[in-house]
């Protein structure tokens, strides 16, 4: 059955042996996976854990996170990561929203833990994931569950039960917890199969890199998706592009989902030759616009497919994405961000709902069996976002002809000038043109005379110089005059959230400090 709990028995019974994550230089095996999740559920639910129970994790990524996530999916139970990579505040309030009732914490965050805990009705328990002074990170938990048996539970949840609960980026508002279903890391593999794709496949040979926070979405999906197909998981804590280049030579990594920014890394490596990458069977990347430029380049260096994902916390699976055979050089698909998937629902609506023909601008929806359930304790939220199915992204975009989706931008990043709509995305990808440019993010500030102005505030490469008069030559005759920002802030670096994307709100906020 569709299940963590099911495909853990399965693997432990036919590839005991074969390794299933890999993190920091460790390995442990599907077989040891399963004994030592069946023991922390046993645990779990000793401690008053049981169906819908939120269980908090605090703490790095290692074998004992996929461990207790497998440990909630035996017990019924729901795992909340909370990124450590969010700052205190941001933290406090995922804590908080999710009511959890159990808190597994590493040392590192005892004080955060220890700071919210008086705020928080609901948590009874708090383990310690690690120990001071010993090498194993989950020393602390082991503590916890010894002594526990490691025989298999009786199953308790079905495909459509919650089995992860992962918060929002938080680019608009506060995080909201997308709650997820088992099935959502299953219905992808078989219905790509089924369709004869391979444009999305997990075979059970491959070595996957996960290179986005274990604890983020795109970290979970590809980790989860992969565990069902069985292949082994390489996990890193933090990316760094010469750490990445170590694994991918070093283990023959042979797929992997990256952000775009992370290829680029890479790329500006300077030992990363096309040798570094050659057990690459797959490049998957997503999750924010990639300029041409970039692209054009990845597909020199990395020689290997690449696929683009389009999707979100929410849609939890991939509803859409840009085949290996669109990514040619030249071709002006690469703009796109791909075809539906099958078993996979997209349209367009206008204002009204209605939807809107090829070529024509509107909201994009989605509808997939994998999505979210909703978003835990906010049903109106949930109500704006999930009708009928179908989810509604909070993006524009239009279809061309031939069902190729182009993504627009975020709706409420959309700044209007006299009246006309700029998408910041088009603007960002035209400033990455610029050989000197390293990234930018293009926001609106209030304007008296055109209600708003266009400002892009922009990262030069190393030591690489440009003057705005310079960039605004550059951007004439690639962008209608409207849409060339009429301010250009050269600085050095830009906010980005744990999943490698900018944040224009604090773009945008910084330049809004600085003109008061
Ligand atoms: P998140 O829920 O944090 O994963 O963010 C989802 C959002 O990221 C989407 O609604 C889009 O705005 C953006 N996004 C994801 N994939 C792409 C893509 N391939 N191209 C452009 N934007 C993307």
């Amino acid at each position: 059955s569709w299940t963590l709990a099911a495909t853990s028995a399965a693997h432990a019974r036919d590839r005991a042996d074969h390794t299933a994550v890999i993190c920091q230089d460790r390995r442990t095996s599907y077989g040891r996976l399963h004994r030592l999740s069946n023991q922390a559920a046993h645990a779990l639910r000793a401690s008053g854990a049981g169906r819908g129970t939120r269980v908090a994790w605090l703490g790095r990524e290692s074998e004992y996170y996929y461990t207790v996530v497998l440990a909630c999916a035996k017990a019924g139970a729901v795992l909340v990561p909370v990124n450590w990579r969010l700052t205190p505040k941001e933290a406090d309030h995922i804590l908080r929203d999710s009511a959890a009732q159990l808190l597994f914490v590493d040392g590192d965050f005892l004080p955060v833990a220890e700071r919210v805990r008086p705020t928080l009705p609901a948590l009874d328990t708090v383990v310690r994931i690690d120990r001071e002074g010993d090498t194993d990170p989950g020393a602390g938990l082991r503590a916890w569950w010894a002594g526990a048996p490691d025989t298999d539970l009786d199953p308790v949840t079905g495909p459509d039960d919650a089995v992860v609960q992962i918060y929002t980026s938080g680019t608009t508002g506060l995080p909201k917890g997308a709650v997820i279903p088992h099935r959502s890391f299953f219905t992808l593999a078989p219905a790509m199969r089924q369709a004869g794709l391979d444009w999305v496949d997990w075979r059970p040979d491959d070595i996957n890199l996960i290179s986005l926070p274990g604890l983020g979405t795109a970290g979970t999906a590809w980790f989860w998706n992969g565990f069902n197909a069985g292949l082994t998981n390489v996990v890193m804590r933090m990316f760094v592009p010469q750490e990445a280049i170590r694994l991918i030579r070093g283990l023959g990594v042979t797929t992997t989902f990256a952000a775009p920014a992370m290829l680029r890394m890479m790329l500006d490596e300077r030992d990363a030759g096309p040798e570094a990458f050659a057990s690459m069977r797959k490049i998957y990347y997503g999750g924010e616009p990639i300029s041409t430029s970039l692209l054009t380049r990845c597909l020199e260096v990395y020689g290997c497919e690449f696929v683009q994902i389009y999707g979100s916390t929410e849609t939890a699976t991939v509803p859409v994405c840009l085949p290996p055979r669109d990514h040619r050089a030249g071709s002006p698909r690469l703009r796109s961000a791909g075809k539906v998937c099958p078993g996979t629902g997209l349209k367009i609506v206008g204002p009204d709902d209605r939807p809107l023909p090829p070529g024509e601008i509107g909201q994009i929806c989605i509808h997939t069996p994998g999505r979210m359930l909703g978003y835990f304790n906010r049903p109106e939220a949930t109500a704006r976002t999930l009708r009928d199915g179908w989810l509604y992204m909070g993006d524009n975009g239009y279809l061309d002809e031939d069902g190729y989706l182009f993504v627009c931008d975020r709706i409420n990043d959309t700044i209007i000038v006299a009246g006309q709509n700029i998408y910041p995305a088009e603007i960002e990808k035209e400033i990455a043109e610029h050989p000197a440019v390293a990234e930018s993010a293009v926001v609106g500030l209030a304007d008296d005379h055109w209600g708003e102005a266009v400002h892009a505030c922009v990262v030069l490469r190393p030591g690489q110089r440009l003057t705005p008069r310079e960039l605004m030559l550059f951007l004439r005759g690639r962008l209608a005059d409207y849409k060339i920002p009429s301010v250009f802030h050269f600085v050095s670096e830009l906010e980005r959230n744990p999943a490698g994307k900018i944040l224009r709100r604090i773009a945008r906020e910084r330049l809004q400090a600085a003109a008061a």
